[in-house]
């Protein structure tokens, strides 16, 4: 699943060929691709237009502006949800889910082979009442150091599970819980609240570090991600945990432990990474 290094990456692939441009027609290929308010979606799609492309956590925001003043459309790209912008008269894929026409002739197509992914608008009554939103935890490179540790005081579940917990954070998953734990020296079965202080502090440097390093590579890539033009990010080339499971950590020379936490394969150090 992409998470917060890919769907930034996206978004700063799709805003210079999106912004200014605007959506003439949108329409469903598959039923049930649109959630939420499903008519005010239909209606109000049509004229607007994207004068930026965001993100919050690991969804994907098309800013609109238009006649009826949507806030905008929220994509969650889920395993393998993909936007392309094609050329005029493209024909949509077999995986075509949503299509929008744009304005000078060139269309903007969602697609997802496996139809977990969805798309929504987000305006300001649905941002009240979807529950996902209102529980989205803060930005993990926009939070303080303070703020972060506060996120565990208490906690008795394991650190990665909080991680992986988009209420408590958001836009980290997988592959950024395992690297950043491995690069803070942190064990991921250790409980939150027993984690000290200073343990914390170094966490969230490692996880800003590692957010940040992966958006400069253009994420990751692993299985079928790619970015708004259709390239593979490189960060997986340097990953130190990460699917490493019996290979020799890159800092001690120990055999990296594979375990399940959350219901995610887990990989880490047992002899360098601590539990507080
Ligand atoms: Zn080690």
């Amino acid at each position: 699943m992409p998470e917060l290094p890919e769907v930034e990456t996206i978004a700063r692939g799709l805003a210079g060929q999106l912004v200014g441009s605007r959506i003439m027609a949108v329409q469903e290929l598959r039923k049930g691709m649109v959630e939420g308010d499903r008519e005010r979606f239909f209606s109000a799609t049509p004229g607007a237009v994207v004068t930026s492309v965001g993100r919050r956590g690991k969804l994907l925001l098309l800013h609109l502006s238009g006649e009826k003043h949507p806030e905008c459309l929220a994509f969650h790209l889920k395993m393998s949800g993909r936007l392309f912008v094609y050329p005029q008269d493209a024909a949509p894929g077999k995986h075509t889910r949503v299509l929008f026409d744009l304005e000078d002739g060139r269309r903007l197509f969602f697609d997802d082979a496996r139809t977990f992914g969805f798309c929504r608008i987000l305006d300001a009554a649905e941002k009240n009442s979807w529950t996902f939103w209102k529980t989205l935890g803060p930005e993990p490179l926009e939070i303080t150091p303070e703020s972060f540790v506060r996120l565990f005081r208490g906690a008795r579940r394991a650190i990665k599970a909080m991680l992986l917990d988009q209420t408590v954070i958001a836009g980290i998953g997988n592959i950024y819980a395992d690297e950043s734990l491995f690069r803070a020296r942190i064990r991921p079965d250790a409980p939150g609240g027993r984690i000290a202080r200073e343990s914390l502090v170094r966490l969230h440097g490692e996880i800003q570090a590692v957010l940040l390093e992966s958006i400069e590579q253009c994420g990751s890539s692993i299985r079928d991600y790619r970015d708004a033009h259709g390239n593979a990010g490189a960060f997986q080339n340097v990953f130190q945990a990460y699917g490493r499971a019996g290979q020799a950590c890159l800092r001690c020379g120990a055999s990296l432990q594979c375990a399940r936490i959350a219901g995610r394969t887990t990989v880490f150090c047992a002899q360098c990474q601590k539990m507080e």
